[in-house]
């Protein structure tokens, strides 16, 4: 029997989603988990194991999701799993400080040679929140430059996309978002180092910060060109704006030290998410001790949270970065990364099919685009139909994709040879089935 004939039973899933609906906006808390980009029924899951996604009907999945980004571990990580039992019994919140607190920050300022203070949140939205805010008030100034395509959460100010051209203001992605506040936001296109140096010509003197994900993550995977972010730090150095690197995704996961260290480029501040939760909900931002001495209590810059800094996050993100310090951690990401990149060029050049494929260590995205892809526009151009086929010739094989062409493929550490492999043979099938019909 060809594997795509294998029926797949969803029933129990398509019944929790039915009612997920009835209470649930779209059935879901975040909107891409619903699956409207490739249709079809959200798996419900029960658990992970390693790679692997078992859902609510008993299907097993290779997981490429990762929770979006933090489960560099994998699922059930023996190491996170006790380092967060461990804490939990004596307490799972104090609004108090913890030795814990200190710990993680100790570890980021460590591994982050641009990082010299941390305030730790509960999102990466929070985050690029509050370091606008930071950037705004150590500047006096109020606009802030956003690359199309980026995303920094869904604070109101950098929801913002796309307007017609680099040098218009932006316009609100969102209903509910006033245009005054994005006004004060200036889109211009990724990699595109002469669109901002004219932004930055036009509106110098009042650009408080520039915020880019070094690599960016939420328009598929897109790696900066050559030179260009060392451009941005220039064009930031020369009209006295401070450039703030988006890691939320990329922190320790590029390498140890993230974009920054990968690229030697410092930014003045530093949003992370994800990864140094280790799975449990975490945001944090640092940069220059001149910058966030301006923080309260010590500073006038206001920013607080009742869960900040919670024990059960802080364990589960001491517990994942000494993980990754390990020897050879990020040789072995780049290995089994590498395979499976090297695997799916091939499968979808033997199905003849287009793709564009990008990688940075174990993040990678697959576009399904004649040309090559380095922003936003050129990303817009793939074929999302032929995306929503593979992803479901690769679901029902087994092989669980970000249900979004514009979104990363995530390798972690619980990833065997074995499992890449099979993913690269259900990638076979899966390129020829999005191709024909
Ligand atoms: C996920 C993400 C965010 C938002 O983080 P949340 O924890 O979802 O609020 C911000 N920036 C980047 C680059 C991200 O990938």
């Amino acid at each position: 029997m060809n594997s795509s004939q294998r029926a797949q039973q969803t029933a129990r899933s398509e019944a929790a989603y039915h009612a997920a609906r009835q209470l649930l906006p779209g059935g879901v808390n975040s909107p891409v988990r619903a699956f409207r980009a490739v249709g079809g029924t959200p798996r419900y899951i029960a658990r992970g194991e390693g790679a692997l996604l078992i859902d609510v009907d008993g299907n097993e999945y290779i997981d490429y999701v990762a929770s979006w980004g933090p489960l560099i571990l994998g699922h059930g990580h023996q190491g996170v799993l006790d380092a967060i039992a461990g804490v939990m019994r004596a307490g799972i919140s104090f609004g108090a400080p913890t030795e814990l607190e200190t710990r993680l920050a100790e570890l980021v300022v460590q591994a982050l040679p641009s990082v010299e203070m941390v305030r730790f949140v509960n999102s990466g939205t929070e985050a690029t929140m509050s370091a606008v805010r930071l950037a705004r008030a150590a500047t006096g100034r109020t606009l802030i430059i956003k690359c199309e395509g980026c995303y920094h959460g869904h604070v109101d100010a950098l929801l913002a996309r796309a307007g017609s051209g680099a040098t218009t203001f932006g316009t609100p992605s969102s209903p509910g978002v006033p245009a005054s506040v994005v006004s004060q936001t200036l889109l211009v296109p990724y990699n595109d180092r002469t669109s901002m140096g004219r932004i930055f010509e036009e509106h110098g003197s009042q650009i408080a910060a520039l915020l880019v994900e070094p690599v960016a993550g939420n328009m598929g995977c897109i790696p900066p060109a050559d030179g260009y972010l060392p451009g941005l730090r220039e064009l930031c150095d020369t009209y006295g704006a401070l450039l703030v690197f988006d890691e939320v995704i990329t922190g320790f996961r590029v390498s140890y030290g993230g974009a920054q260290s990968r690229y030697g480029v410092m930014p003045d501040l530093t949003c992370l998410g994800k990864v140094i939760g280790g799975g449990l909900p975490v945001g944090a931002y640092g940069g220059r001790r001149d910058l966030m001495v301006q923080l309260a209590p010590l500073g006038p810059v206001y920013q607080a949270g009742t869960l900040s800094g919670n024990p059960l996050a802080m364990a589960a993100g001491v517990a994942t970065l000494r993980a990754l310090q390990q020897p050879g951690v990020y040789d072995q990401l780049e290995q089994l990364a590498s395979r499976l990149g090297q695997g799916l060029a091939r499968a979808a050049r033997q199905a003849g099919v287009s793709t564009w494929q990008s990688r940075v260590g174990s993040m990678m995205g697959v576009f399904f685009a004649a040309r090559p892809v380095a922003d936003y526009d050129a990303a817009m151009t793939s074929d999302t139909q032929a995306y929503a086929k593979f992803f479901h010739a690769m679901l029902n094989r087994g092989v669980y994709l970000a249900p979004s062409q514009f979104e990363c493929l995530f390798v972690s550490t619980a990833h065997t040879e074995d499992q890449i492999d099979r993913t690269i043979a259900a990638a076979e099938e899966a390129f020829a089935e999005a191709e024909s019909a």
